[in-house]
């Protein structure tokens, strides 16, 4: 288990931004929302340790991206804004072909990659640097309960001892273990959207050069992009239309026989594709899902990004758990750490705003993977409409109106 101790941190702050240091929050999961919460807690001065499941910081995924003076605001605000742009993958347009690899419609860059794109590991990993001196990561560990009591939540971990934290956050994904334990069973909140989808690393084959290209045939799709000009390697992308399946998530050799079978006998690139799936290290697997929680709080627990309102893959799960993250540790600021104003307030304010991103994702499957060969074919119709000026400008703003519709209040940060 790796463990960084919390220092004083270096650079002087005013009494109003540090008003948060009698605060300490135990936050479960170091991935977007957990240290995104993490660095705008510790830049108010509250005690913060983030929990995470994995041995270290995971790195890899898929790309994310940002859209709109809301997540600009958020992202300026936690100053890593231009980190971001730095490190963005520059990702350029995507081309759907046939079997043979033919050109049949491009989409241009803009409508899939946000004003900003990149990798989830990268974002990850720009804002634990940023806060590792001042936030102590435990990774190799879980929380195995939590009991509360007036005062604080006594917490017991799976393997380190416990100890008695002030708040507790779920930022632990789609199959949260917070809220698991504080919410009951994830049956009750997760909505499956008949479609799986997988991701991995694959060699970079077809010589892309921050391009990609989509194929499908019915009820399954294939993504094949390099975004990041690495002449060697490229990601893969499979989507696939299914019942719900049953299966063992950390069981990597059981996934990879679930994915070559539904894809054994797919046409164009897919024989190499499924050979470097068996030589993959990491694969990522899950199904197309969306979280719906009557409550995002419970006394001193709140959920927070996908724990509370994930959406896989088109809602923006990213940028909405940035502005979550920001959120929360600002309504805890304003409320002088006040958890049950902060809570209240944090709810309301994300829940709308969470919801009308998870509406535009729903079709995120069958946009990729249409089941009928007819209905790939007017897909193909929509996406060159959609990639002519004036479509294009339409869905920019239609994604845009989702990732902008919330009021950012004044925080003390
Ligand atoms: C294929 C795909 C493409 C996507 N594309 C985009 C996109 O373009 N734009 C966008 O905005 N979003 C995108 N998303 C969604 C986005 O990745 C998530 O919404 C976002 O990462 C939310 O982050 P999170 O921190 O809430 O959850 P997660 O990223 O799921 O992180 C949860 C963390 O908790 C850890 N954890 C799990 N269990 C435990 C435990 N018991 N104890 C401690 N830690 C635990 C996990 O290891 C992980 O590190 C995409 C998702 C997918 C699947």
């Amino acid at each position: 288990m790796t463990k960084q101790t919390r220092q004083t941190p270096q650079t002087p702050q005013t009494p109003q931004q540090k008003n948060l240091s009698h605060l300490s929050v135990l936050i479960s999961g170091a991935s977007v929302a957990g240290p995104a919460l993490a660095l705008d807690l510790a830049r108010l001065g509250a005690r913060v340790t983030v929990v995470e499941k994995a041995p270290d910081l995971r790195g890899g995924g898929f790309a994310v991206d940002f859209r709109g003076h809301v997540h600009r605001t958020v992202l300026t605000s936690m100053g890593i804004w231009d980190e971001i742009h730095r490190r963005q993958t520059h990702m350029g347009r995507q081309t759907v072909v046939d079997t043979d690899g033919n050109p049949r419609v491009d989409l241009p860059a803009e409508l899939m990659s946000g004003d900003v794109e990149i990798f989830r590991g990268e974002l990850a990993r720009i804002m634990y640097e940023r806060t590792k001196d001042e936030v102590e990561y435990v990774f190799g560990d879980s929380i195995a309960t939590l009991g509360e009591d007036a005062d604080g939540v006594d917490v017991t971990f799976e393997k380190g001892a416990p100890r008695r934290f002030d708040l507790v956050v779920g930022a632990d994904g789609l199959h949260s273990n917070t809220r698991r334990l504080v919410f009951g069973d994830e049956s009750r909140y997760l909505r499956f959207f008949d479609h799986y989808v997988a991701g991995f690393d694959v060699p970079n084959h077809l010589a892309l050069d921050r391009t990609g290209r989509v194929y499908s045939e019915p009820g399954r799709a294939a993504v094949v992009g390099n975004y990041d000009g690495d002449p060697d390697r490229a990601g893969a992308l499979l989507v696939f239309r299914s019942e719900e399946l049953s299966y063992d998530r950390r069981d990597v050799t059981a996934v990879k026989r679930i994915l070559a079978e539904r894809f054994a006998g797919m046409g164009w690139e897919l024989p190499a594709v499924l050979k470097a799936l068996e030589e993959a290290d990491d694969v990522y697997f899950d199904a197309i899902a969306q979280i719906h929680v009557d409550r995002l709080v419970k006394g001193r627990v709140v959920l927070l990004g996908d724990a509370g309102y994930g959406a896989t893959m088109g809602g923006m799960g990213t940028g909405v758990a940035i502005v979550g993250a920001y959120v929360l540790a600002g309504e805890l600021a304003l409320a002088g750490g006040d958890f049950r104003v902060a809570f209240a307030e944090y709810e309301s304010r994300i829940r709308d705003f969470a919801k009308g991103c998870q509406k535009i994702s729903g079709n995120a499957g069958p946009f990729f993977a249409p089941p009928t060969e007819r209905r790939i074919r007017s897909r193909d119709r929509m996406y060159r409409l959609l990639a002519s000026r004036p479509l294009a400008r339409f869905f920019k703003r239609m994604t845009e109106k989702a990732a902008t519709d919330i009021k950012l209040r004044e925080y003390p940060f």
